[in-house]
């Protein structure tokens, strides 16, 4: 039977975790419990062979050799966008070893990792830790892990989630639910409330390694509302440590005589220099961590350093608990002032909490905890016992009760979560299962959702806070009759900004069902749905009312390839619609546009949202395309129709040799339309007009009256029948051979057929994408 297990994908530590009969946290490979979130692109020194990945604590080692391809907290990159301020911020800076960029394959906004010079996604990497993750328990309980609980940071964004989810799908994982790790935590400590007793307001004071997160929850017979949240992204153990290297450093300075160690440390040769960043990284972790339970620590590190006369500098500094304290002072203040300022901001005061819970390895930190017992009193302050794996254990609760089996706790069979007995041992379940506080959480929607609609209002699709699973559905309208393409934009609201959660397309091909009359008078209806899981996470849905078969349905995915093409795609839509092309280049981009979404649609896998290179390249193409022929008014698509109308309602006019070459010109036309580069299509167009110019004679001139005849029938039908007649008449008349009379009956009707078709081709159109209630 496969596993199911909980995950903390931290930013400096994860952990797995799973639930048997109690909560057992999974060692790794190294035989910790606890794997650090760095990962490292180690290349082979022999040839031929592949470069791999490190992840864990040999990365970590990894690192002092080779900091520039060795990546620690890529959690804080998930789902981020590129420009995004703080990116901008990070990037070239010391917090960031290795380069970052603008990802090559996808919008402006998306963010690639590059790694031995090679370009990654944060949800590559982080693929890797969680796959680590799941060998490592795979190891442990000799069974394939195939589900996770994993948790995620209560602020993080549908965009964020989203790429946790690749990650664990790139991880060969499936998510069984992403749990906010207030959440998770709560679920840790076995809160009274989440057993359905009375509502309680809990404080998550969340402190790791390298962010600071706070959340106020109220729990109710199961169901977790967050009612604010707070914190710090960049304050964290690591601000502690550099503190105390600062110190060790400082002291190291005066009993030296050192005027700039800063100057000195960098002066050293680079072995050296490295390995003194290293040793002082790791010896003060450690100084820090025993300071926890110890009332004094040594920082010692003999024999690295070297003065400008070889002779040996020696780093041994004495830390007490009370100078320790001292000199984080500052950190364990700036934790309390951010306390108080997320409560002050949900108009809440210390004595409306009535748990405060400790989690993350920081939160171990007596001056941390004193501090906050000052706060909110002694009584409701608990430090949960093991701190860095509180969040796993959560997760793996909830993993626990959400597969479809288990074990049973007293003779290991597997039991169904529906049994109320075991079927083996005839064991209790139920009453186990009730004894045990296991619970049904209950989560709601984080934000309101809406549709964009053509005139630009926003339709309300889901509300905040609606329980889930929901699924909202609702029928809409298409702008025009005619209309082929439709692009639907959804949206959040969050801080009373608009926040994108992406878009759908959808062609209307012409398509034998979807006849005329449908299409006659009134626009077309679709239905609209929008599916948001217990994760948060969505799914949007659009499906003709008329033809449901004409449907599409899909995660959304953002700041990937397909949305760059997309956004191209628009664009030139756009564009083509404010300098109202001519209506026969309009034909051509919609049916260039239809193709390509076809294709842009299936760039990324729905799986595992991995990015197709073929099809990208194609899609690409198609797109590229679109916008270059229609900005010079070149259309592939209105040649083919014109030589097909010619053979079709002229075939008899034209000779058997002639009608094969143009046949053949066609599909070359065709098969270049959809697969031709840029220059290959244009050739093939201008061939097959060519062609038509030169081996149709006078079917071209009959062509330019029928034309005429046609326009007419759509605006001044009275007009038309002239025209018709005419083109009769010509074609009797070559029957027997006179043409003399086939030319004066030429001559007399070209001015006018050429006046109307003039006015005929001087005519636009738009391209429709919209919709409407
Ligand atoms: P994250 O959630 O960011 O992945 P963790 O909750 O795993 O982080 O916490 C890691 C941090 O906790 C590190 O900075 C580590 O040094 C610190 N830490 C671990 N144990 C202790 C301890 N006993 N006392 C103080 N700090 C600790
Ligand atoms: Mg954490």
């Amino acid at each position: 039977m496969s596993k199911s297990i909980g995950i903390d994908l931290g930013t400096t530590n994860s952990v797995g975790a799973i639930k048997k009969v109690h909560t057992e946290v999974l060692k790794n490979a190294e035989g910790d419990l606890i794997t650090p979130s760095c990962v490292t692109f180690k290349k082979k020194k022999l040839p031929f062979s592949k470069p791999e990945f490190v992840v864990g604590k040999h990365a970590v080692e990894w690192m002092k050799q080779d900091p520039k391809n060795t990546i620690m907290s890529v959690k804080r990159l998930m789902g981020r966008n590129f420009q995004d301020k703080e990116i901008q911020e990070i990037k070239g800076t010391r917090r960031l070893n290795y380069e970052i960029a603008r990802h090559s394959k996808g919008t402006e906004n998306s963010l690639g990792i590059i790694l031995g010079g090679k370009e990654f996604t944060p949800e590559e990497i982080s693929s890797k830790i969680l796959g680590k993750i799941r060998k490592d328990s795979e190891a442990v309980l000799k069974d394939e892990v195939e589900y996770a609980v994993i948790t995620v940071p209560a602020y993080f964004n549908d965009k964020q989630k989203h790429a946790t989810r690749t990650a664990a799908a790139l991880a060969g994982l499936k998510v069984r639910r992403l749990l906010p790790e207030p959440t998770a935590a709560a679920i840790s400590f076995g809160v009274d409330a989440v057993r359905g007793d009375e509502a309680q307001t809990v404080f998550i004071f969340d402190f790791g390694g390298g962010t600071f997160d706070l959340s106020v929850l109220t729990i109710s017979g199961g169901q977790f509302l967050e009612v604010g949240k707070g914190g710090d992204m960049w304050l964290g153990g690591e601000d502690i440590d550099r503190m105390l290297a600062e110190y060790v450093l400082g002291e190291t300075a005066k009993e030296y005589n050192i005027e700039n160690i800063t100057e000195f440390i960098e002066n050293q040769d680079g072995k050296r220099k490295n390995r003194f960043i290293g040793e002082l990284k790791d010896k003060v972790e450690q100084a820090k961590i025993r300071l926890s339970t110890e009332h004094e620590a040594y920082i010692e590190i003999l024999g690295v350093l070297k003065d400008s006369d070889k002779d040996t500098v020696d780093v041994d500094v004495e830390v007490t608990r009370e100078q320790f304290d001292e000199i984080i002072a500052p950190t364990v203040e700036k934790t309390v002032a951010l306390t108080q300022k997320m409560l002050e901001s949900i108009h809440f005061t210390p004595d409306l909490i009535d748990k405060i819970l400790l989690v993350g390895g920081s939160s171990r930190i007596p001056s941390v905890i004193a501090a906050l017992k000052k706060e909110f009193g002694d009584e409701k302050v608990m430090v949960h016992e093991r701190p860095m794996l509180a969040i796993a254990e959560g997760a793996a609760i909830l993993s626990h009760r959400l597969s479809d089996t288990y074990e049973c706790p007293k003779c290991g069979n597997d039991a169904a979560q529906s049994d109320t007995v075991c079927n083996n041992c005839r064991f209790d379940l139920e009453a186990y299962t009730i004894e045990q506080g296991v619970l049904d959480i209950v989560h709601s929607a984080a934000h309101d959702y809406y549709i964009r609609l053509g005139n630009d209002e926003m339709h309300l699709l889901v509300e905040k806070n609606t329980p889930l699973p929901c699924e909202a559905s609702e029928v809409f309208k298409l702008v025009h009759s005619e209309q082929k393409l439709v692009h639907l934009k959804f949206y959040n609201i969050v801080n009373e900004q608009e926040e994108s959660i992406g878009d759908l397309w959808l062609g209307i091909e012409a398509n034998e069902k979807i006849k005329k009359e449908d299409r006659e008078n009134e626009p077309l209806r679709m239905e609209i749905t929008l599916r948001i899981d217990e994760s948060n996470l969505i799914e949007v849905s659009a499906a003709l009312k008329e033809h449901p078969d004409i449907q599409i349905s899909k995660t959304l995915s953002r700041g990937k390839a397909d949305e760059k093409l997309f956004l191209s795609l628009e664009e030139t839509i756009v564009e083509a619609n404010r300098k109202k092309y001519k209506e026969y280049i309009m034909l051509d981009l919609t049916c260039r546009s239809l193709s390509a979404i076809k294709d842009i649609n299936k760039v990324v896998s729905e799986e595992t949202g991995e990015v197709d290179e073929k099809v990208y390249e194609k899609a690409s193409l198609k797109t590229d395309k679109a916008r270059k022929m229609a900005s010079e008014g070149r259309s592939g698509r209105s040649t083919i129709y014109y030589a097909q109308a010619a053979l079709e309602d002229f075939g008899p006019a034209i000779p058997p040799k002639n009608k094969a070459a143009i046949r053949k010109n066609m599909k070359r036309l065709e098969d270049m339309d959809e697969n031709g580069s840029y220059d290959e299509n244009v050739e093939a167009i201008e061939d097959l007009n060519d062609m038509l110019n030169r081996k149709l004679g006078v079917v071209n001139v009959l062509m330019e009256i029928q034309k005429a005849g046609d326009f007419c029938m759509e605006n001044n039908p009275s007009k038309a029948p002239k025209f018709y007649q005419t083109v009769e008449n010509i074609l009797k008349a070559y029957k027997k051979d006179d043409s003399d009379k086939a030319a004066s009956l030429i001559k007399e009707i070209m001015p006018e057929a050429y006046g109307v078709v003039k006015e005929y081709e001087a005519r636009s159109t738009m391209i429709y994408k919209d919709i409407t209630k």
